[in-house]
């Protein structure tokens, strides 16, 4: 059966007053009332129904609650049991503790406990370095116990004291509208106890700011952007939580010969033009150390040979890439008139046996007449 909305119950308008609203209730309750009504079940009924609407409506929280959310906001059963609406603001106050929290909130009773936050560290390697992967140390900042309170934060002769907000819960009700929201507590932030004299050396804290030495092993492999985790070395948790984690990021400085693809390496291999022509057999860097490539005659600019094995063996790989050379045909520059002459001397000499030496010439020019035509 739908229930009728309070106000109407009770006759009255929905900006009524408590004195109207009393009114209201007592006439309808004078005349209503079992005992001026015996074995009258309509009666009975409508007794119930202004009494339900009146204690509902003087309570300035729940006709708030009402006025919002209508019978479901102050009716017990839809608290799906116990007590009142107990049970559903059981049920919100986890949730909200956790979001307003921020971190792994412990629940039910005595301080907050959060983890805490991670570092961050950046480290810029070269190639050569994330190629075989090297130990290092690194300073980052680390928190010790106050010597000077011992870590309790508060000054030396005096004492915390359990919070008065929270009861040294940690955590305090808030209501809003019908909802009761678990938060953390705003006087002492969860730790259920406050220092009415800090300690001066780490200002009420309990710890100081030190830095420390890490050791820290850089894999073969690595690659820019990677992250190293060092388990437990961020930022100490609070109220007694886990301390967070450290995070040593990876970059990798530009190399003067080298460009890296995951694990293959690509390197440019200028050649003179009379290399190229003739052939010969060339040394090209690689990252542990050279090595000699057989250029072929004839070699034209954009080829490129693959070093096998020769580019970089990643973190999680079982073999190491390629080292791909691309081929740069150079032109020869500054010629003296000498050379010039020899040179001009050569160029008739190509045109006397016509485009078979010039490949790519030729069958660019049919490209370029079909176009044409
Ligand atoms: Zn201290
Ligand atoms: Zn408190």
């Amino acid at each position: 059966m739908a229930k009728r909305d309070f106000y109407e119950v009770l006759g009255v308008a929905k900006n009524a007053s408590d004195d109207e609203l009393k009114k209201a209730y007592r006439k309808l309750a004078m005349k209503y009332h079992p005992d001026r009504n015996p074995d009258n079940k309509q009666a009975e009924e409508k007794f119930k129904e202004a009494k339900e609407a009146y204690e509902v409506l003087s309570d300035s929280q729940k006709r708030g609650a009402y006025d919002r959310f209508g019978h479901a906001g102050v009716d017990p059963s839809a608290g799906g049991g116990g007590g009142g609406n107990a049970h559903f603001a059981d049920a919100f106050g986890d949730i909200f503790g956790e979001i307003f929290g921020g971190g792994r909130g412990r629940g039910g009773g005595g301080p907050q406990v959060y983890r805490g936050a991670d570092l961050r560290y950046g480290m810029e390697i070269t190639l050569e370095q994330a190629a075989q992967g090297f130990d290092t140390e690194i300073r980052v900042p680390s928190w010790e116990s106050c010597e000077v309170c011992d870590g309790s934060g508060a000054k030396p002769g005096t004492q915390a004291k359990t919070c008065g907000t929270c009861g040294g819960a940690g955590a305090v009700r808030m209501q809003q509208g019908f909802f009761s929201v678990q938060q953390t507590c705003p006087t002492c932030h969860g730790s259920g106890k406050v220092i009415p004299d800090p300690c001066t050396a780490c200002d009420g804290v309990g710890r100081t700011k030190k830095n420390k030495t890490l050791q820290v092993k850089i894999p073969a492999g690595i690659d820019d952007g990677m992250r190293i985790r060092s388990s437990g070395n961020g930022e100490p948790g609070v109220n007694g939580g886990p301390p967070g984690d450290l995070y040593v990021e990876v970059r990798i400085k530009a190399h003067d010969i080298f460009q890296r693809e995951n694990d293959d390496l690509h390197c440019e291999l200028p050649i003179s033009f009379t290399t190229a022509a003739l052939g010969g057999d060339i040394q090209v860097p690689t990252l542990n150390g050279r090595a000699e490539i057989t250029v072929p005659e004839g070699t034209q600019s954009g080829k490129t040979f693959r070093l096998r094995g020769k580019g970089i063996r990643g973190v999680r790989s079982s073999y190491p890439g390629d080292l791909y050379c691309h081929v740069t045909v150079e032109t020869p520059v500054r010629l003296t008139d000498d050379q010039k002459a020899i040179l001009q001397q050569f160029a008739d000499s190509l045109n006397e046996g016509g485009s078979k030496h010039s490949p790519q010439s030729k069958s660019w020019t049919e490209r370029v007449k079909s176009f044409f035509s």
